[in-house]
């Protein structure tokens, strides 16, 4: 029973050290695989933060851009009205230097021809008005209006440089956005991919964690059915032990005599209950008087020889069951019915206080209980006449 014990306790402790050793492979514990999950989880969350910061910086930059597009496409269209201002502009400047030379032209033909000279040699409208000599004689309308028309032309074309300059800032912003879009593109591209690979390290992680948990639980499983096995194993020993040492529980019939009272019978049933019926009771009306005396008590109580005698029969009987009747000499008899086993046979010789048999409940009975008759020369007489 000790050896048994002690080789339980080994097939326990080696499959716990087993178990140990399945939940260190890879040198990573559940604890490890834990860890890491929440550090890369939080990086995870950093990186998503960032991604959306990147994300808003570039929404804002699109925005600028488009902005910075429209306000290009406005100067755009200002330009053209500028150029076209210009012409314009230019062109009624000149129909009033055509116009105007065709006046003095007019004027001076048949006079002044030194003037005339001067006036076809001028290389251009302002090389012609500077020569202050002549200016004199030019009609003040005329100068008055040339003067204008050059003022228009200059006030358009400096309202289209203008509009040029501010172009070519809008332009400049346009591109500077363009580079700023490229670069914070580039960085959500990277932090794109960072992600994925975060991604990819969570759901490779988690199946480690899911592999050691499942690992975990089976050696517990195995561990908590080795115990059980072992503990039935033990408790069948045990049993078995128990079984082969302490014989059956089959026991023998009393060879002790067990007597009561002084009279010629000691009573027969020691162990009753109480006397169900006694001699010369009727129980019905149908049945004749009641023969013998009825000990109530429970299977198995024992029976025992009312005096000294012969066993005349020990056996079967449909009425009285397993009976016992015994002689005792002088024309003496006594009977003993409903026994659940007996243990006496025909032509033994008992003593008073021998034990005969048990109490039953076999034949023409009721319930358990010892029916006792004596018979003196054949005919049932009160037993306690014999006690
Ligand atoms: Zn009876």
């Amino acid at each position: 029973m000790k050896k048994q014990k002690n080789r339980v306790i080994s097939a326990v402790l080696c499959l716990a050290l087993s178990a140990s050793v399945v939940m260190n492979v890879g040198a990573t514990t559940i604890d490890e695989a834990q860890q890491k999950a929440n550090e890369l989880e939080s990086q995870k969350q950093s990186t998503q933060a960032e991604q959306n910061a990147l994300a808003d910086q570039l929404n804002l930059i699109a925005e600028k851009m488009t902005q910075t597009q429209a306000a290009l496409d406005e100067k755009k269209t200002e330009i053209t009205q500028a150029e076209n201002d210009l012409i314009a502009a230019k062109v009624d400047e000149n129909d009033q230097y055509t116009s105007m030379k065709k006046r003095i032209k007019y004027m001076y033909e048949s006079g002044d021809t030194q003037f005339l000279e001067i006036l076809v040699e001028a290389k251009d409208m302002n090389d012609f008005l500077n020569t202050a000599e002549y200016v004199s004689q030019i009609s003040a309308y005329d100068r008055d209006m040339l003067k204008q028309f050059q003022d228009t032309v200059a006030e358009v074309q400096a309202q289209e440089d203008s509009l040029k300059a501010e172009y070519e800032e809008l332009s400049n912003l346009q591109d500077e956005l363009t580079g700023q879009q490229a670069q914070v593109q580039t960085l959500l591209d990277n932090n794109n991919v960072k992600l994925a690979d975060l991604e990819s390290q969570i759901g490779a992680n988690a199946q480690v964690l899911a592999d050691l948990k499942a690992a975990a639980e089976a050696a517990a499983r195995a561990q908590a059915e080795a115990q059980a096995a072992a503990e039935a194993a033990a408790a069948q020993a045990a049993a078995e032990a128990a079984s082969s040492g302490g014989g059956s529980s089959y026991i023998p019939p009393s060879s002790s005599i067990v007597v009561s009272g002084n009279g010629q019978f000691t009573n027969p049933c020691p162990g009753a209950s109480y006397i169900s019926s006694e001699f010369g009771e009727y129980r019905s009306p149908s049945d004749p008087a009641h023969k013998g005396r009825d000990y109530a008590a429970s299977t198995g109580t024992p029976t025992y020889s009312a005096a000294d005698g012969t066993v005349l029969i020990a056996g079967y009987s449909s009425s009285a069951g397993n009976w016992v009747v015994i002689d005792h000499g002088n024309g003496l008899v006594t009977k003993y019915m409903h026994h659940s086993s007996i243990c006496v046979s025909a032509g033994q010789s008992v003593s008073r206080g021998q034990q005969i048999g048990a109490v039953g409940s076999t034949g023409d009975s009721t319930g358990p209980h010892l029916h006792f008759q004596a018979e003196s020369g054949g005919v049932a007489v009160d037993p306690r006449n014999f006690m």
